[in-house]
């Protein structure tokens, strides 16, 4: 078996959620690698590549992480959800609070839940999302202020804006503007 895979079921760890399943012989049961339920010993496991493949084997879908319900695990389900409810709302006032009462769980749950799988806070996924937004229209839309860009994409104020967008791009929006605006962009070398 692939180390990698034998250490997520080991540490519970939902980075082969929905594209592995490990079903164990002596139980007849068979898991998502993050499942929280005893490690078997690796001599009893048999890795599945699909829901349909571990049953047609003739295993049963764990009832602690119900294998067969979602492609992915609860806790990837939930970042989804998170991300899906940030791409239609980023400009919005978004925070933590919203964003869990939006999903039904604890802002301390959500957070945890999709700092652990996303290496991102919500915060930072939601500022990304607003500066790409930003950069597209700094790009297309010359008659915009950079200003009003800001605030559509819903930053609070032009210097909060501008703070995060340095962070990000390394220039200023105004910079970045001119730059991709006039065409001074410096030529780019032929492939080879
Ligand atoms: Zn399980």
């Amino acid at each position: 078996m692939d180390k990698a895979l034998w250490r997520a079921i080991i540490n519970c760890d939902t980075t082969f959620d929905g594209e592995y399943y490990y079903a164990v012989k002596t139980t007849g049961i068979f898991c998502r690698p993050s499942c929280r339920s005893r490690t078997p010993r690796p001599e009893n496991v048999l890795i599945f590549n699909s829901v349909n493949e571990a049953k047609a084997a003739g295993f049963r879908p764990c009832k602690r992480c119900r294998p067969d319900e979602s492609p992915l695990g609860p806790d990837a389900t939930l970042v989804e959800h998170a991300k899906s409810i940030i791409e239609l709302r980023y400009h919005e006032p978004l925070t933590l609070n919203t964003l869990a009462q939006n999903l039904k769980i604890s802002p301390y749950h959500l957070h945890r839940v999709f700092k652990r799988l996303t290496g991102f806070t919500l915060a930072e996924c939601i500022f990304q999302r607003r500066i790409h937004a930003a950069e597209e229209a700094l790009r297309t839309e010359p008659f915009r202020t950079v200003t009003e860009i800001a605030l559509a994409v819903g930053f609070r104020s032009l210097s909060h804006f501008s703070t995060v967008f340095r962070k990000t791009l390394m220039q200023s929006p105004s910079d970045y503007r001119t730059l991709h605006m006039t065409g001074q962009e410096p030529a780019k070398e032929a492939k080879q």
